[in-house]
């Protein structure tokens, strides 16, 4: 799988060079993209309409924002926030970046909504497997259900100065289901800031989309099919600004004695959720809520998933079961194309 990603990635390199060799005058020159290896996946941001040299700026000036960002939100950088909260956990209350605050404040939001299935607290669960591409750790029952004791949203404390507190020692936050989602956030009000009217950010399998073409049509979107090999499209979606996020099994696993391991965590079970999805992808105005919903969906299952998004307004999902089963929900029902 990482081979896979770095593959992609130099594919996508070779692509965007050639696409940089159009010739002055050529009205394809005025869209300029980039592609990068950031936030543990391929990250691209494609700028349509202006001049390049405006393009080039932007897309820049993202990167250094995505990577400013991952800074602040990884659960892999010794001495950022996020780090001091897990060491800080059950003695003291630590103070955190604005960004980190806020994405902590909307996890525990999605926690509450979605009764614990997503859940910002499951750090020791994903520690304890260190799930990898194609490596990782398999623990024993014991090994889980501790990790799976640590985990309670509930015990993250805000005190009245914005500080936070994890309760108890060993509790550890991760935010990966729902950082990619902020970041693509913070980048499209970057872009538009800078004048961009139209782009699509696309940070793995999140891709926040705004403005359409210049020309008037919609960007169409690949969801990946979990079956098949990366790049690989199960269906797409035509969208004009919106976010369209996937999460998977696909994603990041590893294999031991024939059973696939995949990183999307039962938070009770303490283990890879087994909800019969393979793949889900949510359709949303804000990337923050799709990355979240994302992971949500995929821990509660078919039923359950599709219940929590139609109770929700502006946001909708194609579900892929594990047997490859399709669910569209019913606000999706004539833009999405399956293949
Ligand atoms: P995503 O690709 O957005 O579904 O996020 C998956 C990542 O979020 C994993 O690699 C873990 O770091 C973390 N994670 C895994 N399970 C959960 C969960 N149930 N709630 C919150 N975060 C999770
Ligand atoms: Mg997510």
């Amino acid at each position: 799988m990482f081979k896979k990603a770095v593959i992609t990635l130099i594919s996508l390199l070779l692509a965007s060079a050639l696409l940089g060799g159009c010739s002055a005058g050529d009205t394809s020159s005025e869209t300029y993209s980039d592609t990068a290896f950031m936030l543990d996946t391929v990250v691209s941001v494609k700028i349509y309409g202006v001049p390049e040299a405006d393009a080039r700026a932007a897309v820049d000036a993202a990167f250094s924002e995505i990577a400013r960002l991952e800074g602040v939100l990884s659960s892999n950088i010794v001495g950022n926030g996020i780090d001091l909260l897990a060491q800080n956990a059950g003695t003291g209350y630590t103070e955190l970046d604005y960004d980190a605050v806020y994405v902590l404040r909307k996890a525990v939001e999605y926690a509450e909504l979605t009764g614990g299935a997503f859940d910002p607290t499951v750090g020791p669960v994903v520690a304890l497997w260190n799930i990898r591409n194609g490596s990782g750790y398999v623990p024993t029952d014991e090994e889980r259900a501790a990790a799976a004791a640590l985990v309670d949203y509930n015990k993250i404390l805000f005190d009245e100065n914005g500080r936070v507190m994890l309760a108890d020692t060993g509790m550890s936050v991760n935010l990966g289901a729902i950082a990619k989602g902020y970041i693509a956030d913070r980048v499209k009000a970057l872009l538009t800031s800078m004048g961009i009217e139209h782009a699509v950010i696309s940070l793995g399998g999140n891709v926040l989309a705004f403005g359409g073409k210049p020309d008037g049509s919609d960007f169409v979107i690949g969801i990946q099919d979990p079956f098949g090999s990366t790049g690989e499209i199960a269906a797409t979606v035509s969208v004009r600004d919106m976010s369209v996020v996937s999460s998977g099994d696909y994603e990041r696993y590893f294999e031991a004695d024939g059973i696939r391991y995949h990183h999307i965590m039962d938070p009770f079970a303490g283990a890879p959720a087994n909800s019969g999805i393979s793949g889900v992808t949510i359709l949303s105005d804000k990337s923050v809520d799709g990355d979240a919903l994302s992971t949500a969906v995929f821990v509660l299952g078919r039923n359950e998933g599709l219940e929590l998004i139609e109770s929700l307004d502006g946001v909708e999902c194609v579900l892929i079961g594990s047997g490859g089963e399709r669910t569209v929900s019913s606000g999706l029902k004539d833009s999405v194309v399956f293949r």
